[in-house]
């Protein structure tokens, strides 16, 4: 590790001031949340900005609320805090308990929700439940303000749709149905997750259809990714769907740009695949209250 080179922190007042100082600094600025990322590259020098933008204690930008139908997540919230956040437990536990196997207590304590996404790392848990969650982020600039699904936000490895002088400010994500049931489940040997799977089913009343499904697996490539094909082998009696399951595992890997790594080789992490798509779904099933029984647990 090298020792970090100087720079000069900004700390703007509000959103109008970072995104000015951002476009007026272009290349030799960048914006600056926990640090738990930028710093690390700065420290080993893969990065160098001589400014950098701190938006930390930019107002309303750390907020966690419910609005209109939707859970709204200020980008400089922590991990721990949505962790901890008695809002995201009763709303979307599935997101609160993502949240607490993310890193270690001490990354979560910094490192915010907003860096995660933005930084585009592709061992990122958060942007592979929101993609199955249908969320949007919210992106703005002094001139703009624009709202895109996740899946237009994180187009490749350590690549967004971030323009230089915008910030991405919230995070939208609509509030589950009583019939959406989800599960995120995942898998980690080293210091980032070697795999993440996240699973939303619908499922009404008596729990004997699967009427809709959405799946995405992220960290075995360079960024999450949905198939609408294994999707739609998802759909219909639960006692169809668990025997399609292989084939819809292997659909999502083919779909998947798996990556051979330092975290495994491609035959490796389509096993993987199958796998958690086997424990995501027998999660949900066991979470469903069969016809005439008492329920078993909770939705999300
Ligand atoms: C040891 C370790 C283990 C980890 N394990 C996991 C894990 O298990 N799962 C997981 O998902 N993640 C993991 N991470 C990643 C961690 O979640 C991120 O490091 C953290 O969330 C980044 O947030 P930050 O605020 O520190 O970002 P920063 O380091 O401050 O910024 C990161 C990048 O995002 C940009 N940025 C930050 N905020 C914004 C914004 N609002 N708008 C526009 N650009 C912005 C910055 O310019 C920078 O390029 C791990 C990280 C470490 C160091």
């Amino acid at each position: 590790m090298m020792p970090l080179r100087p720079f000069e922190i900004h700390q703007p007042a509000d959103l109008a001031q970072a995104s000015d100082t951002l476009r007026e600094l272009g290349d030799e600025a960048s914006a600056y949340a926990g640090g738990t990322e930028l710093l690390l590259a700065m420290k080993f020098d893969v990065l160098h900005y001589p400014h950098l933008v701190d938006i930390k204690k930019i107002p309303r930008l750390n907020s966690i609320e419910v609005t209109d139908d939707h859970l709204e997540i200020g980008a400089t919230t922590t991990h721990y805090q949505l962790e901890r956040s008695e809002l995201v437990r009763s709303h979307l536990p599935v997101m609160a308990e993502m949240e607490s196997r993310v890193a270690n207590v001490r990354v979560r304590a910094s490192g915010t929700i907003g860096g995660n996404l933005s930084f585009a790392e592709p061992h990122s848990d958060p942007a592979t439940l929101l993609n199955v969650l249908d969320s949007s982020v919210v992106l703005q600039s002094t001139r703009d303000k624009r709202e895109i699904p996740i899946g237009e936000f994180v187009i490749g490895a350590y690549e967004t749709s971030l323009k230089e002088d915008e910030l991405l400010t919230r995070i939208r994500i609509p509030l589950l149905q009583p019939h959406q049931r989800t599960a995120y489940t995942k898998f980690q040997v080293h210091e980032r997750p070697t795999l993440g799977l996240a699973l939303l089913l619908e499922i009404p009343d008596g729990g004997s259809e699967i009427t809709s499904a959405r799946v995405a697996v992220g960290c075995v490539s360079p960024f999450p990714q949905r198939s609408s094909e294994a999707e739609a082998l998802l759909i219909g009696e639960p006692s169809a769907v668990e025997g399609k399951l292989d084939q819809a595992a292997d659909v999502l890997a083919d779909q998947a740009e798996l990556v051979d790594d330092a975290e495994g080789g491609i035959d490796y992490k389509r096993s993987l695949i199958h796998t958690f798509l086997r424990r995501a779904y027998d999660q949900i099933i066991a979470r469903v209250k069969p016809r005439g029984a008492p329920q078993i647990g909770g939705s999300g």
